[in-house]
């Protein structure tokens, strides 16, 4: 139950000042359902309103503050011309200029003769200052001049910055003296403020630097969230170490006869990465690793050897693919191993009907299937393993949690091993993935040739047609990748469709096939099938090229509006090249001019293939909220943290939210009590269910 000390934080919107139930919904956009969000609601500039001299010298569309004698007012002489009031302010004569003005209004709150400090945005109109429309005007005699410094907040589309920085301030009255949560000497040591100090200098501040990411109090409300939220992931590893799992050690047979049958040598991180799993699944505890690595670094043979070594102990081992045709990749992969090895490895999709599929489940059920690829499929209630022992998910951001581990409970006790192919940077990863352990492929297998990148402009569009004609003429397979209108499938397909359309024209109809998101299965498999054939040579998709599809023949990748993507998903996409013997490229198709951010991203990836460099860069470019693989990823939307700047505090985060739990698992000491507090605020009531015993 949430402690009653919040309970006004927890109120609807409504209760803060200015909002009602008209405008409740305007601050829902702003991400405030509850009294509670404003508080976190961190304000995205500050404006300087301390009184200045003069105008003199003032930078065009920079707020001024000053004091000035009010001059001649300038009727309109014309409908629509604006009115204009000549104003002094000792040194420099300007004009506060009004559209649509009441003249009454005017005459009454600014009269001729009289001194009154405005405050507003300075423009230039014919070289003579001019404030439009003054945000404030104060009578000296009257009120007191504005002075010092502004919030800025987010806005929307209905809300005034008055508005929202009113229901603000009302929110930090509200906000009640908390017991401390954090560590009294990491305090002091940091000089941290206390929490309810720490709100009120947020929403306060008393310099520009007072609202960046570096600032003491906002450093403290950051930590307060990264703490939270890896006090959430530890309680949840927690629970699931105090389970009961299996210990799984295989005699290494099976691996030895794979190992001696392959035409390579295992990578070093690959060995380091099995190392890692069989001590895990050696373990009496449930494993949930995370295996990260790049694509094509080697990821399908590590799990086959995890799964190999479920086999060894005498048990099952099941892999689940996001879609039937990775499903069937991973078949076809695995085949001529499982043979070496001499088990049984079977595929279950959604596919799989009536007789044939009975026999399937009929042969899982009485173990004599030892690894069973499947889909989605493989959660039906009648599937039922023998002795599930690993369960192995690739691309885990493609499932939810409860999937995950729904696959698990088809074994007492399994193992998990999930598969990632979005290189994140490691504070990500910790970010996301702080509740499991994490195994990285950081090395390529040798031998990899490096795709050649070039950036051309869509201006040059024929020629690069031209080049991939004479490609085509000599076998070579690519695709081509429509581009990515925002929030418009329908656009996005009309765009697939031209493409394909432009280029059956000059290649010839059967040399081109379309996949997109809209097809039904089948198609999309179609298509794929006849471009893996070499059928066609030509495959213009949107982004439905999945990650992990394997055609190595496929040396040419041409991504049109690459600067409409993401580095993570540029990196993700020539991935699918390069996969084969032969020379590989990517041609970035831009619209230019180019933006700064996208020649830098686009410059990076020029530079490297490097998929965590590129993460890193593409977290540096764009910070942790935008980053497109990120999202997928699954890592943590933050409200004061940011990613990009607070790793050092992540880090730490992390290791104290761990130590509390082996020291506290109940959050029973008065520290303990007051994290609990914390949870509540951060809306991570869930943890709370995972204190405790199991
Ligand atoms: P990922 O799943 O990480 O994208 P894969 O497991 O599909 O990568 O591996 C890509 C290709 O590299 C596969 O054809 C695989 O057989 C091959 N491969 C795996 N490990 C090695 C290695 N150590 N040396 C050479 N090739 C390897
Ligand atoms: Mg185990």
């Amino acid at each position: 139950m949430r402690p009653e000390i919040l309970f006004p934080l927890f109120a609807e919107p409504t209760k803060l000042e200015g909002v009602g139930p008209k405008t409740a919904p305007l601050y829902e956009k702003l991400g405030v359902s509850r009294v509670v969000d404003a508080l976190f609601l961190a304000p995205s500039g500050v404006i300087d309103r301390r009184l200045r001299e003069t105008v003199q010298g003032a930078v065009e569309g920079g707020v001024i503050t000053v004091r000035v004698t009010i001059g001649r007012h300038n009727h309109p002489g014309r409908r629509g011309a604006p009115y204009r009031i000549t104003v002094n302010d000792g040194t420099l004569e300007f004009m506060l200029v009004f559209f649509h003005a009441h003249p009454e209004y005017l005459t009454r709150t600014l009269p001729e003769g009289e001194e009154r400090i405005v405050s507003g945005k300075i423009e230039f109109y014919d070289g003579i200052a001019q404030m439009p429309h003054p945000d404030m005007i104060v009578d000296p005699a009257e009120g007191d001049p504005p002075d010092g410094f502004e919030p800025v907040y987010p806005a929307t589309a209905g809300l005034n910055q008055k508005a929202i920085a009113k229901a603000v301030r009302s929110a930090v009255a509200m906000a009640p003296a908390l017991p401390e949560w954090q560590d009294a000497a990491w305090l002091s040591k940091r000089e941290w403020p206390a929490w309810t100090d720490a709100i009120q200098a947020l929403h306060a501040p008393e310099s520009a630097q007072d609202i960046e990411a570096d600032a003491p109090a906002r450093q403290r409300l950051a930590y307060d969230e990264l703490l939270s939220h890896q006090l959430a992931l530890a309680l949840v590893r927690a629970r699931r170490r105090r389970a009961k799992g299996r210990i799984t050690k295989g005699d290494g047979g099976l691996r030895r006869r794979v190992e001696a049958a392959l035409p390579f040598d295992l990578t070093g991180a690959q060995k380091r990465a099995m190392a890692e799993i069989d001590a895990n699944m050696a373990e009496n505890q449930r494993m949930l690793r995370l295996l990260q690595g790049d694509v094509g670094a080697g990821k399908t043979l590590v799990a086959f050897f995890a799964m190999l070594n479920a086999v060894e102990a005498g048990g099952q081992a099941a892999l689940m693919a996001p879609t039937e045709i990775l499903a069937r990749q991973h078949l076809a992969g695995l085949e001529s191993l499982c043979e070496v090895a001499g088990i049984r490895m079977t595929l279950l999709t959604g596919r799989n009907k009536g007789a044939a599929r009975d026999e399937i489940l009929s042969g899982i059920s009485d173990g004599s299937v030892s690894i069973v690829v499947g889909t989605h499929a493989l959660f039906q209630s009648d599937v039922v393993f023998d002795d599930l022992r690993l369960a192995v998910v690739d691309e885990q951001h493609r499932f939810g949690v409860n999937q995950r581990n729904e696959l698990a409970e088809k074994g007492a006790g399994a193992d998990i091993l999930v598969m990632s192919a979005t290189p994140i940077p490691r504070t990500l990863a910790l970010a996301s993935y702080g509740d499991m352990d994490i195994s990285v492929l950081d090395e390529k297998p040798p031998g990899r040739k490096p795709i050649e990148t070039r950036m051309v402009s869509l201006a040059r569009y024929d020629q690069v047609v031209e080049s991939l004609r004479a490609a085509i003429a000599k076998g070579a397979r690519a695709y081509w990748i429509c581009p990515l209108v925002e929030e418009s499938d329908t656009i996005d397909l009309a765009a697939a469709e031209d493409r394909a359309r432009a280029l059956r024209r000059a290649f010839g109809d059967d040399v081109v096939a379309l996949t997109h998101g809209k097809l039904k299965p089948a198609e999309k498999d179609a298509a794929m099938a006849a471009f893996k054939a070499g059928d066609c040579q030509v495959l213009v998709a949107t982004t439905v090229v999945e990650v992990g599809v394997d055609v190595p023949e496929a040396t040419i990748m041409v991504i049109e509006h690459a600067e409409r993507f993401g580095l993570a998903q540029l990196h993700q996409l020539r991935g699918r090249v390069g996969r084969g013997s032969g020379e590989s490229s990517c041609v970035l198709l831009y619209q230019g001019p180019l933006g700064e951010n996208a020649s830098a991203r686009l410059a990076v990836l020029r530079e490297t293939e490097d998929g965590f460099r590129i993460a890193e860069e593409d977290l540096k470019l764009r910070g942790a909220g935008d980053l497109l693989g990120i999202k997928q990823a699954g890592v943590p939307q933050m409200r004061l943290a940011d990613l990009a700047v607070h790793q050092g505090l992540l880090e730490v985060a992390r290791d104290d939210a761990r130590l509390i739990v082996s020291q506290d698992a109940e959050l029973k000491t008065p520290r303990g009590e007051a994290l609990r507090v914390l949870l509540y605020l951060m809306g991570r009531d869930d943890s709370i269910r995972y204190l405790g015993a199991a």
